[in-house]
């Protein structure tokens, strides 16, 4: 339902959350956040309110980059272990994802094939664990590739533990708009997250990935060949 993340010079966590709250009222069931921090990522999710989340979360959630998300669920009831972000097994990446995955059932059959064992009723969860498993270089590669396996709609936000300075997010019928900063930069899926830090924006199309580091961002193009750079800007909304 919504997507928040920030990555910069300021400790993550206190912003996703009021990020989060900026989101209520799309209406929602769960909410969560993931940090990446010296230690790897760290993840509280709950079924609930962004406040119990914010109430609830250790002291020592520290860590300049992070997603959060508040779920509206329509794979698998609203329940601690479904809301979002997800990991692959080993705690090393962390997705959040509006929409749909239409073929999720056939894909978590595949991975429980392989061996891998889902956490979750989620469509999601495929998504961390097809990043973990691909064997492609980059994070941005990771990621296509395995946006290529999915059928549905998606704004996508990712974090991984071997890759410490960015964030990836990708659209495909879910709004994902990226607020550049000073030296830091936001992503939500609503411009509501984002105005009160920066009214310089990008808005992702459809088919479209970024890099989002502290110090800017990069948008591609995902396609049958691969990742193609784009030449979007962020402008100043009115
Ligand atoms: N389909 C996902 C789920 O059920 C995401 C729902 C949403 O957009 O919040 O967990």
């Amino acid at each position: 339902c919504g997507i928040v993340g920030y990555i910069g010079g300021q400790q993550a966590a206190p912003l996703l959350l009021e990020g989060l709250t900026r989101l209520e009222h799309r209406g929602y069931d769960s909410a969560g956040l993931a940090v990446l921090g010296s230690s790897g990522i760290k993840v509280a999710k709950q079924a609930g309110r962004v406040r119990d989340l914010g109430d609830g979360l250790p002291k020592r959630f520290g860590g300049k980059i992070g997603i959060g998300h508040t779920r509206w669920a329509t794979h698998g009831p609203a329940n601690d272990v479904n809301a979002h972000p997800h990991t692959d097994e080993a705690g090393r990446v962390a997705v959040v994802h509006n929409g749909i995955i239409d073929n999720a059932a056939a894909l978590r059959a595949e991975l429980s094939g392989a061996g891998v064992e889902l956490a979750s009723d989620t469509d999601t969860e495929v998504l961390a664990h097809l990043i973990a498993r691909s064997g492609a270089k980059t994070l941005e590669a990771r990621t296509a590739e395995a946006l290529s396996r999915v059928e549905g709609t998606y704004g996508i936000a990712v974090t991984h533990a071997d890759f410490p300075d960015r964030i990836v997010v990708a659209r495909n019928g879910s709004p994902l708009i990226i607020g550049v900063g000073d030296h830091e930069m936001h992503v939500a899926s609503d411009l509501a997250a984002v105005v009160r830090y920066t009214t310089t924006v990008a808005h992702l199309d459809d088919g479209e990935m970024a890099t989002v580091t502290a110090g800017g961002f990069k948008t591609w193009r995902i396609d049958a060949s691969g990742l193609s750079a784009t030449d979007r800007r962020a402008k100043e909304v009115d």
